[in-house]
């Protein structure tokens, strides 16, 4: 491996995240999060993730990057802009921004691989795994201690000046960086917008949500049939919810984003329910290849729709 100094890595990290779109990127030393683990605790002893059963696994190395990668000294988060500029505020149905363009997981993790090659050709191989949206890693955590924003009431990463619409990335590597610092001041203050708007009662206040009873969840993750009143209070959304994230002030600086890839594929705002019950398996497939919709598949989103109808 070359010689170079952590600032000049550091650097090098920073201004290839801005090259490749990102909006922000951080950095904190890899230890374990001592903080978070009673939350995590918590979380899945009092049975908020629901089905996600996947969120019990692994919970060693959720607190802990070294147990994910061997000697790791650094984790590097990345925020990425979703926020779209058409609201498709008149749509007889309602889909998450995050789902209107490409599936964020490949988008990113392609950029996350060409920031590692390109250190590699800097400096030679180096220990390193890149995650989006990835269960054994606490990426909102990551976030905030490298100094992106706090987590709010609405367990949303938020940063000052640009809101919440944001997918977070990381490389987590054996590379010695130089650290950011986290914010100390959490801003939600007194505001309780996103608690009163949620209309599950998802959210409790206290920086804690009942993922069992969100809306993301019943319409994308819950694979068994509804057995509860619940689809009476989704308010037209049929894949994923945004409610909590319009209700909130400080997305009032939310810019749109400019990643080509995550134009919407679809125009949601011209299709309406019957439209969407009367879609083929082929114009699903084609439409939505490589859409994040691809997760629930359309007899998951038609079974949502004909919830919606009977209330
Ligand atoms: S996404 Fe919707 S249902 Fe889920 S917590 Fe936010 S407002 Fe509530
Ligand atoms: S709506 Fe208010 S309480 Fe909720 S996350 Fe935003 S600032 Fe915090």
């Amino acid at each position: 491996m070359l010689k170079n100094s952590k600032t000049e890595l550091t650097q090098f990290i920073k201004q290839r995240a801005v090259e490749l779109g990102f909006s922000w990127c951080g950095i904190a030393e890899a230890k374990f999060l001592e903080r978070e683990a009673k939350h995590v605790e918590a979380f899945i002893n009092k049975g908020f993730h629901g089905e996600m059963k996947y969120l019990e696994n692994h919970f060693e190395k959720r607190l802990d990057p070294r147990k994910l990668v061997d000697g790791a000294k650094s984790v590097i988060s990345f925020a990425f802009n979703y926020f779209q500029e058409n609201n498709f505020s008149n749509s007889e149905i309602k889909v998450s921004q995050y789902a209107w363009g490409k599936d964020y997981h490949e988008v990113l993790k392609e950029k996350l691989k060409l920031i590692v090659n390109d250190l590699e050709t800097k400096i030679g191989k180096f220990n390193a795994r890149c995650f989006v949206d990835s269960a054994p890693v606490l990426e909102r955590s990551w976030a905030a201690n490298a100094g992106f924003g706090w987590i709010g009431k609405n367990t949303m990463m938020i940063n000052k000046q640009m809101g919440s619409y944001f997918f977070l990335a990381e490389i987590i590597c054996d590379l010695e960086l130089n650290y950011d610092d986290a914010i100390a001041k959490d801003y939600c203050g007194s505001c309780n917008k996103c608690v009163e708007s949620c209309p599950t009662q998802a959210i409790h206040g206290d920086k804690t949500m009942d993922g069992s009873k969100c809306i993301s969840y019943f319409t994308i993750e819950l694979k068994k049939e509804m057995t509860t009143d619940f689809q009476q209070k989704w308010n037209d959304w049929i894949f994923g919810c945004d409610i909590c994230q319009q209700v909130c002030p400080w997305n009032r600086f939310s810019k749109p984003n400019t990643e080509d890839n995550f134009m919407p594929l679809f125009d949601f705002e011209k299709q309406t329910k019957k439209d969407w019950l009367e879609m083929t398996d082929e114009i699903f497939n084609s439409t939505f290849k490589y859409s994040p919709l691809k997760r629930a598949g359309l007899q998951k989103i038609k079974n949502n729709i004909a919830s919606l109808k009977k209330s």
